[in-house]
């Protein structure tokens, strides 16, 4: 594949950027990228090019060109935190919630988490997979290239298995638009059958799910909250999983001040998420270990709550991502364009950081820097054709998709009108 024509805009290296480098793009005018088995070959000005084009032509004849007419080429999107596969829909829960009820009141009227847990544990695999494949397709029309899926609503070892299957399937399914990360959230919640027994659960989870699943996912994740799992629980899930050689991630700090960030610094996470309120101590810790702050403000928007303090992150030199946090309860929305907005809107990011946020700092959340995230000689052929050369677009536009061509491993994988 050859694209010709583009104004290429990517961040730059393989892992995660920190601080002030996250607005620093580099940006090629009148640029190339050239692909050979699906990895990116060269990436410049095409004026440099004209030699290697011309031999690529000559090996191949069914050779495929894109002239990008100068739009803005970006590299796939990253969406480093989704819960893509349930059971079930909570429609009616929304309502109660835009009516007033409380988290409480909506779990006795049968609503929360648990309501999905039912729904996934009666669902099909076969019917989780078609599922999912629904908001694959839609992400990658957004210029989503990798996305991370969780499991979490089995909660049981059977029902996280079948998750879990389900994501591989997807994975491996021929002609998938978007690579798929896999991370095990047996800890998402404590099961009803362990109502009042969370060490029970954790060692169920230690002793049974992390070692029957350690082939089937990358990271291990944790809902480290208060009344849910707290630091102690997690600290202890978490050191299993990592000697086992899981690469780890946490939901922190969402809805209390816990010190799940001080955590995940300890314990040298990929990733620790959401982080509404999170500490200043939590902040440096973070910053200082290296650890990717994922942030999701589109479930701060839905639930109304204040946006994680992102300025605070970069401003303290750590790396901030940005994903959208898709699931059936608190955030049912794998909306990229709205994502970006939000984050420049109100949580005073520049576009420029929210790119980087999306690509390279996304891909670093799930460890796959060295591999995608960036338009570099080596890296994955992913790429986001934008319909303009402006990358101010992406924000302006608000919560409307501006993306002309999704590129996966090369191939072009979703052409918009
Ligand atoms: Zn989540």
């Amino acid at each position: 594949m050859i694209i010709d024509h583009a104004t290429i805009v990517t961040p730059c290296g393989h892992s995660a950027c920190k601080g002030d480098a996250m607005s620093r793009l580099t940006t090629i005018k009148d640029g190339c990228v050239i692909v050979r088995d699906g990895l990116i070959e060269y990436v410049g000005p095409r004026a440099d090019a004209q030699d290697l084009m011309a031999e690529y032509k000559k090996d191949k004849s069914d050779i495929s060109f894109i002239d990008a007419e100068g739009r803005a080429l970006l590299p796939g999107f990253v969406d480093s935190h989704t819960h893509l596969i349930f059971g079930g829909f909570r429609p009616d829960e929304f309502e109660w919630r835009l009516k007033g009820d409380t988290y409480m009141s909506i779990m006795q009227r049968g609503g929360g988490i648990q309501s999905t847990v039912n729904a996934t544990r009666a669902t099909s695999e076969d019917e989780l997979v078609n599922r999912a494949q629904w908001f694959l397709d839609r992400m990658s029309s957004m210029g989503v290239t990798t996305v991370e899926a969780k499991s979490g609503y089995g909660l049981d070892a059977e029902t996280e298995e079948k998750m879990l299957r389900a994501i591989r399937r997807l994975a491996d399914k021929d002609g998938q638009p978007i690579r798929i990360v896999s991370t095990f959230l047996g800890a998402h919640a404590v099961p009803k059958e362990y109502a009042g027994h969370t060490d029970e659960y954790v060692d169920l989870i230690i002793k049974e799910m992390l070692p029957r699943f350690r082939e089937m996912a990358d990271c291990c994740d944790i809902f480290c909250e208060k009344n849910v799992f707290e630091i102690e629980e997690s600290r202890r899930l978490l050191k299993a999983a990592k000697d086992m050689g899981y690469k780890l991630k946490l939901h922190a700090d969402e809805i209390v001040q816990l010190g799940g960030a001080e955590l995940a610094a300890e314990l040298g996470a990929l990733s620790a998420d959401h982080l509404l309120h999170v500490s200043d101590a939590g902040v440096e810790a973070m910053a200082k270990a290296g650890v990717v702050a994922t942030l999701l403000p589109l479930t701060a928007f839905t639930l109304k709550e204040p946006y994680a303090p992102a300025r605070k992150f970069i401003d303290a030199g750590a790396a901030v991502a940005l994903a959208t946090d898709l699931n059936p309860g608190s955030c049912f929305s794998g909306s990229i364009p709205l994502s970006i907005a939000l984050a420049c809107i109100y949580m005073k990011m520049s576009i420029e950081e929210t790119i980087t946020a999306l690509t390279l700092n996304g891909a670093a959340a799930i460890g796959r820097a060295d591999e995608i995230g960036s338009i570099e000689k080596g890296k994955r052929a992913d790429f986001v054709m934008l319909n303009t050369d402006n990358i101010n677009i992406l924000p302006y536009y608000v919560g409307m998709n501006c993306v002309k061509t999704t590129i996966f491993g090369g191939r072009v994988v979703c052409e918009n009108p």
